[in-house]
């Protein structure tokens, strides 16, 4: 409350000043140079009585319009300091006033609607910013605030069909989030009706044809009707669409070359990709995995050793570790060179927010800019350091 009391004044003396150059105009006339109201909301405020202080402002609006402007930013600040009841107040006095323009009355029922939004009164939020849809230009925050309504409550079909017409709307391209909706979509109707997921993966990917989730649930269902060449054939575009998404990818694509039988074409395929992008790890311990399908454990251990000093990873020592005996005495070197490289490298803090990665702490994100959200990354290196000891 305390700080806020500082700005109701403030917000007094910008309607005062208004109702001066007002009342200016009509000194003449009335011989009255300003509006005693104006000190009657003042008193009340410093008696610390903030809603009669309320009152006497809303009161004051239909003496002078030009306070619109002081009304709608002292209703946000109320809203931002979590009063809403407060700007939810203020904001239906503002739509009750016939003087408003319309432009004037639509911003206020924009901010009402954000206040229910903030109230957690929805179905409210939703039923206003509907209404506004109908205007012959409506507000750009209706379709996003709708959008965020139907977003939260799993609506997704209406998600859909706010998010195509506020694209047509806006000329703004939101494909890659009507995909997202589709999949979310396919993905709830996978469990009760998954005859119509397939469509609903090609509505996503007319919207968006990069989209990788879409691509994943559509060799998901290949693979669920046994059709795994149909099912590689999806997967394999992934790379073209987003190669980043590849290791999600890379347990469907085993499943697959497995069922036709055809691993040694997964292996080449992995070897191509490593040499594109040598630091993919995941696609590394993909081939060391299949290369003991193969060849053996001895194999595979061969590869991943020679592996491990160009492209050190804990996922990959695991491995390595995991694939021989754990007491070798041959891997106490590398174990200790991968482990000071890692620990040289390694990003020790994380945002919980946003996942910006830094060597050192900042307190607020440089990324998402929000405080208190980067966290000292906990790295378990504990049990490696207990072999090291038990070796040396
Ligand atoms: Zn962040």
């Amino acid at each position: 409350m305390e700080w806020l009391f500082f700005l109701l004044p403030i917000a007094a003396i910008s309607g005062w000043l208004a109702a001066r150059r007002h009342y200016k105009n009509q000194y003449i006339k009335q011989k009255s140079p300003f509006n005693p109201e104006y000190f009657k909301g003042l008193n009340y405020l410093l008696n610390e009585q903030p809603d009669k202080a309320i009152d006497v402002f809303i009161r004051l609006l239909e003496v002078n319009s030009e306070t619109v402007e002081t009304h709608l930013a002292l209703a946000n600040l109320f809203r931002r300091r979590g009063e809403t009841d407060r700007a939810i107040r203020i904001h239906q006095n503002l739509i009750a006033r016939p003087s408003l323009s319309p432009q004037q009355r639509e911003q206020a029922l924009v901010e009402l609607g954000l206040d229910y939004m903030h109230a957690g009164v929805l179905d409210r939020a939703e039923h206003l910013f509907l209404e506004l849809l109908s205007k012959a230009s409506p507000p750009k925050e209706a379709y996003q605030q709708l959008l965020r309504i139907y977003q939260q409550e799993k609506k997704w079909q209406q998600a859909i069909k706010m998010a195509k017409e506020y694209q047509s709307h806006s000329k703004e391209n939101i494909g890659s989030t009507i995909a997202q909706f589709y999949c979310e979509l396919a993905e709830q109707q996978l469990k009760t009706s998954p005859n119509n997921v397939g469509i609903l993966l090609k509505h996503a990917h007319s919207h968006d044809q990069n989209c990788v989730r879409a691509t994943l649930l559509e060799a998901r269902l290949h693979i669920r009707a046994n059709n795994f060449r149909k099912a590689l054939k999806s997967l394999l575009r992934i790379e073209q669409q987003n190669y980043q998404y590849i290791p999600e990818a890379l347990p469907l694509m085993q499943q697959c070359y497995q069922q036709m039988n055809n691993l040694q074409a997964f292996s080449n395929w992995l070897h191509a990709l490593l040499i594109k992008h040598p630091n993919m790890t995941n696609a590394r311990l993909m081939l060391a995995h299949i290369i003991q399908l193969q060849h053996g454990s001895q194999a595979a251990q061969d590869y991943l050793y020679q592996q491990l000093h160009a492209h050190p990873s804990v996922e990959g020592l695991h491995s390595l570790i995991s694939l021989g005996q754990p007491t070798n005495p041959m891997l106490v070197p590398l174990i200790k060179d991968i482990t000071n490289t890692l620990i040289q490298r390694s990003h020790h803090y994380t945002c919980q927010h946003c996942g910006f990665t830094g060597k050192s702490m900042h307190w607020l994100c440089p990324s998402c800019n929000r405080w208190d959200t980067i966290r000292p990354t906990e790295i378990h290196l504990s049990s490696l350091e207990t072999q090291l000891e038990s070796s040396i």
